[in-house]
């Protein structure tokens, strides 16, 4: 039998009295790890009311105290890195690496949350009139969620719950119901370092706890990552609701490959950018445009790369590539790699009908190429979230930055080359939020906004660091005249 998974309201952990449950289920095994429960409205408002008693004491908690709580989790997550990264490979199908990768850059978000007093400072200018001063000050915004996506269950709760906690709001996690248990473990620790009883609660749950949430009054802000049709749905109820959202969507991202780049190299990135967790990666590369002749070098180094990457179960020595989540998602990626075929792209590499030895039962492709994928096809214009990788090709770079631009995605894109006028006309015209130049997963620090555009982002305010700051808190202005 295997565990239901518990909330954690008000300090402790509790049974769901949910009535319906979904399996949590290892993709590389098909074996059922735990079940998740579908929490009822009920449970959603005790989490809500937990944080909102928590929130008094709280926001009155000196900034400076509250980072201390901090501190000490970072720590216990550095020492708990390598139980975490199992447990993200077993529910989430990455390769170890990609998941102790992952955890690390999350303790980066804890690390950069350490330091907000000093963000947290406020501005004052003395005589702005006779004898009347004004200040402007930050203060926290409440009782703020986060609904988070599949793919990072390790680092993207952590985008959120530091700066959120650390500005003195109180914060429910909404996990993602594929693989909610390593965000347990997270609040598990978090639980380790005394944190007061409310401060952070968890609730699991699908479409209709989320719905609680967006909808619950007391509920200030929402910060949301996954797929852009539920992104755009949670950021207009919302705001619609009169909350601050920040909802981060899908992405198709593009790399373009000038014919003067180092091709040892770009071979490299550009297959760990599309293959690296499978291609479910909001920052994965699935569109390559390669310009003039960069095309025949590139397209024989990459088939050789996706033909040569090592797939199986994350945990196994020298695995490079794991399974993909659900078996309903390696149908549609297998639908829509077929699609491609009839819209008229090539399938350069078919990774389809995969067998791993002893995993039988798991979700597992092999990295596909398609060449010559049309730019208004349903190929190019889908976010795939597998290991496909779709080749086109530009006479020069003016023409592969308009088929950049022309996409309604807006998450990142990369370019490879050695001229620095060639990068610098990139960098300036490229409508995108996440740039590499001559890196193949341009994902921005801790220190830096997680920026994505159109389709990809719905908000004002980006997650991390200085945006993160801005999300969660309230400035307030005071005149003051003493004199
Ligand atoms: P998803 O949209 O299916 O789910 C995301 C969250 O929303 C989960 O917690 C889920 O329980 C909840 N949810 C699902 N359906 C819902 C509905 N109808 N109403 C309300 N809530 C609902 O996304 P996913 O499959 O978990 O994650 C993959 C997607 O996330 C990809 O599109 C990927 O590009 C995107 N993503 C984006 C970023 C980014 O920074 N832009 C980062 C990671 C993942």
């Amino acid at each position: 039998m295997s565990t239901q998974l518990p909330n954690y309201i008000n300090g402790e952990w509790s049974r769901s009295g949910a009535s319906e449950s979904l399996p949590i289920v290892n993709p590389a095994t098909a074996e059922v790890i735990a079940t998740m429960p579908l929490s009822p409205v009920t449970e959603v408002n005790s989490a809500v009311h937990a944080a909102s008693v928590a929130l008094k004491g709280w926001r009155q908690t000196p900034a400076s105290e509250r980072v201390q709580y901090l501190f000490k989790f970072k720590s216990l997550l550095e020492d708990n890195l390598d139980s975490l990264a199992r447990t993200v490979t077993n529910e989430c199908g990455k390769t170890y690496a990609e998941a102790a990768g992952e955890v690390r850059r999350g303790i980066e978000n804890v690390e950069v949350a350490c330091g907000i007093p000093m963000l947290l400072q406020g501005v004052f200018s003395e005589d702005i009139a006779r004898g009347i001063d004004e200040v402007m000050i930050r203060q926290p915004v409440g009782v703020v969620a986060a609904i988070t996506p599949f793919n990072f269950p390790g680092m993207i709760p952590l985008w959120f719950l530091p700066y959120a906690i650390a500005c003195g709001n109180t914060f429910v996690l909404k996990p993602s119901d594929k693989t909610p248990m390593t965000a347990q473990q997270l609040v598990d620790l978090l639980a380790q370092t005394g944190l007061p009883k409310g401060v952070v609660d968890l609730v699991n749950g699908t479409k209709e706890t989320v719905e609680a949430l967006v909808d619950h009054p007391t509920v200030r802000a929402v910060s949301f990552v996954g797929s852009t049709p539920v992104a755009k749905y949670v950021y207009a109820r919302a705001a619609a609701n009169g909350k601050r959202a920040q909802c981060q969507g899908g992405a198709k991202n593009p790399l373009i490959v000038l014919p003067d780049a180092d091709m040892e190299q770009v071979t490299r990135l550009a297959a760990e950018s599309a293959f690296g967790c499978a291609g479910q990666r909001c920052l994965a590369s699935s569109l390559a445009i390669t310009v003039g002749e960069a095309r025949s070098t590139f397209t024989a180094a990459m088939t050789e790369e996706a033909q040569s990457r090592k797939v199986g179960y994350g945990l196994n020595e020298g695995v490079e590539m794991g399974p993909v989540i659900r078996p309903e998602s390696k149908v549609r990626i297998e639908q829509l790699i077929q699609q491609g075929v009839e819209e008229g792209a090539k399938l350069v590499v078919d990774g389809r009908a995969v067998q791993i030895r002893g995993y039988e039962a798991g979700y597992f492709l092999k990295p596909t190429i398609l060449d010559g994928v049309a730019p208004d096809s349903q190929i190019a214009r889908t976010e795939i979230f597998g290991p496909v990788l779709g080749l086109m090709h530009a006479k020069d770079i003016d023409e592969a930055i308009a088929l950049v631009n022309h996409h309604h995605y807006g998450n990142m894109v990369c370019l490879f080359t050695r001229s620095g006028a060639a990068a610098r006309k990139f960098r300036y015209e490229a409508q995108v939020g996440n740039i590499g130049i001559n890196v193949g997963v341009a994902a921005p620090m801790a220190f830096f906004p997680f920026s994505g555009w159109k389709d990809s982002f719905f908000g004002d305010l980006h997650g991390q660091g200085r945006d993160a700051v801005e999300f969660y808190t309230e400035k307030k202005v005071v005149v003051e005249r003493w004199l």
